[in-house]
């Protein structure tokens, strides 16, 4: 006998399968993709034991009659490409004709559909890839596709299947994506009798996204609308104080359908330098739209990944739109007027949306192939409104009231913001000039200190440090910056040194930004310092005068809104 044998179908039908179909997570993907594909308003799926025994999706679509039922699961069918050529810019998610074909090869598989206004449907059945019945069904419109027994028949496969558990979580996340790309849809998921997904049609992103993560994530959202040449970057991303080291939601979709992709990931998070703790992980929701021919999306037989023609370009207005979306958009206009934005929405300080610019700036109809998820942003903000009265409280606040509420800031860490980005602009720039000492200063340092000022000296001269050795560990001082009044240059450089030469500095990837960072954090105007009105007055015109006013370098905010709204609410007004 010969060693070759042509595979049986079955056989080659089980290995195509394991293309498509790696975990119920991906047949519950393909399945509600179909349904939406066939224009459903409403998708149910229903899990038992992660989806081992049960996976069921049902749909109110315009289903199939009986030919298209026979034809639906058997390979290559579709009724989406009819050419190869279509294959550019399909506007459906499936288009391959395999899913059904290689999940009714691994499955005890039944699909029961009907055509609108017929009042029969079809139920075909098939086991282990063979057709064991077609029978009519009576039925409404949609279809119901039932697949029992995952991998019953392929116990390699079955055996790589992780916990219930996870296997339930990774069918949420499935339908989760595709939920967020179709607001007109509704979606729900049970798994073992219990709901855990339950998103109605929605008119907003906002609320679609609250419906699937909780209202209060969204309300640490800002919006994003970015647009570059032919590509637009529109979603929401996590404001830099609420971000956490984990738990964090990091979606991308481009022309409407979800992706991966770590590096665009990493792009977005270059848009939070310096805003951000180090290890602190923000979420976002992004959403790229650029022509079909500038990406390809059939790189991946379960679409997962696409190709862009330009990387590069993308992973920059990504960087981009995330920068912009934490930057306050009236910052200019602030700094004229020597007033506060104020969104139209309540107030916002500058680049603060609050919720309310998320929940009332979305009014986008979901569409399928739209990323609409992601319209239009109705939330600019604009500048209104003038500090009257500035005071300080507990010598550490800055605070005053505009038409809209009360802003509070706090001294230390807008000075702080304000230090950093004018040293990132100095160690990058022009140098600035220190002050010259009439009676320079004398420092005694320990021996990795002054190995640290020798390492660093380019950048403490850059922000006007102008430092030199003085035999033995001693160096002497001849000018020093002057940021504030109160500034105490001596304890400021001894702060500076210890950091640099302590561990906290260690292994940097951006010494710019870290010394940047150190040197805003030591050199600012601490709280307990006391500031007169025209100090106030120049720190809050500096602070709106920078590129990201709202947050410190260390993530924190640097402006909290109290907004009238809740003052009124609070006091029962409203
Ligand atoms: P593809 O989606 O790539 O075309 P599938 O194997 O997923 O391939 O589906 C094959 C065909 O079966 C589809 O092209 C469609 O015509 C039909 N079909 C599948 N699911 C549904 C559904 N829920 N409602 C209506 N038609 C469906
Ligand atoms: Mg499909």
């Amino acid at each position: 006998m010969g060693r070759i044998a042509i595979l049986s179908q079955t056989v080659s039908d089980q290995i195509a399968a394991g293309e498509v179909v790696e975990r119920p997570a991906s047949v519950v993907k393909e399945l509600v993709e179909n349904a939406l594909d066939a224009g459903a308003t409403s998708v149910s799926v229903e899990l038992e034991d992660g989806g081992r025994e049960l996976i069921l999706v049902a749909d109110d679509g315009e289903g199939m009659d009986r030919e298209d039922a026979l034809l639906a699961a058997e390979r290559h069918a579709t009724s989406k490409v009819r050419m190869a050529t279509d294959l550019i810019g399909v506007p459906t998610y499936g288009f391959r004709g395999e899913a059904l074909a290689s999940i009714a090869a691994v499955s005890r598989f039944e699909l029961e559909t009907a055509k609108p206004n017929s009042d029969t449907g079809v139920r075909v059945e098939i086991r282990g890839g063979r057709r064991e019945a077609a029978i009519d069904a009576p039925r409404t419109r949609g279809t119901t596709v039932t697949v029992r027994k995952l991998f019953a028949n392929t116990p390699a496969r079955r055996k790589f299947l992780r916990s219930a558990r996870s296997e339930t979580r990774a069918s949420v996340e499935a339908v989760t994506l595709l939920a967020l790309t179709r607001l007109d849809v509704a979606f729900t998921l049970r798994s073992d009798g219990r709901k855990l997904l339950d998103a109605p049609r929605v008119a907003s992103a906002a609320e679609r996204l609250a419906a699937l993560y909780g209202r209060k994530l969204v309300d640490q959202l800002l919006p994003v609308d970015h647009h570059d040449g032919y590509l637009s970057v529109r979603g929401f991303v996590q404001r830099p104080a609420d971000a956490r080291a984990s738990g964090r939601r990091a979606h991308f979709f481009v022309n409407g359908r979800p992706f991966r992709d770590p590096f665009l990931v990493r792009a977005a998070e270059a848009g939070y330098r310096a805003t951000i703790a180090p290890g602190a992980r923000p979420s976002v929701f992004l959403s790229i739209e650029l022509p079909g021919d500038r990406v390809d999306v059939n790189v991946h037989p379960s679409k997962h990944e696409v190709r862009f023609r330009d990387k590069m370009i993308v992973e920059r207005a990504v960087t981009e739109a995330v920068r912009r979306a934490l930057q306050p958009l009236a910052a200019a206009a602030v700094v004229e007027q020597g007033g506060v934005a104020i969104g139209p929405h309540g107030p916002t300080g500058p680049g603060i949306p609050t919720h309310d610019a998320v929940r009332t700036g979305q009014a986008v109809e979901g569409q399928l192939i739209s990323g609409s998820l992601f319209g239009d942003d109705g939330s600019r903000q604009q500048a209104v409104g003038e500090p009257q009265e500035l005071v300080q409280v507990f010598q550490t606040y800055i605070v005053f009231a505009t038409h809209d509420g009360l802003v509070i800031v706090d001294q230390h860490s807008a000075h702080e913001r304000i230090l950093y980005e004018q040293a990132m602009r100095e160690l990058q720039g022009t140098a600035a000039a220190g002050q010259r000492l009439l009676l320079p200063l004398t420092l005694d340092l320990q021996a990795d200190e002054l190995e640290a000022v020798e390492r660093h000296n380019d950048l403490l001269s850059r922000v006007g440090f102008e430092v030199e050795p003085f035999g033995g560990r001693s160096v002497v001082v001849h000018a020093v910056p002057n940021p504030h009044p109160r500034f105490d240059a001596r304890r400021c450089l001894e702060e500076l040194i210890a950091d640099l030469a302590g561990s906290r500095f260690g292994g940097l990837s951006n010494r710019l930004e870290r010394f940047a960072a150190t040197y805003g954090c030591r050199a600012a105007v601490k709280a307990g310092h006391i500031l007169e009105r025209s100090e106030m007055r120049e720190l809050l015109r500096r602070l709106f005068a920078c590129e990201l006013p709202p947050h410190d370098v260390h993530g924190r905010p640097t402006i909290v809104q109290l907004p009238k709204r809740e003052l009124e609410r609070r006091f029962g007004r409203v």
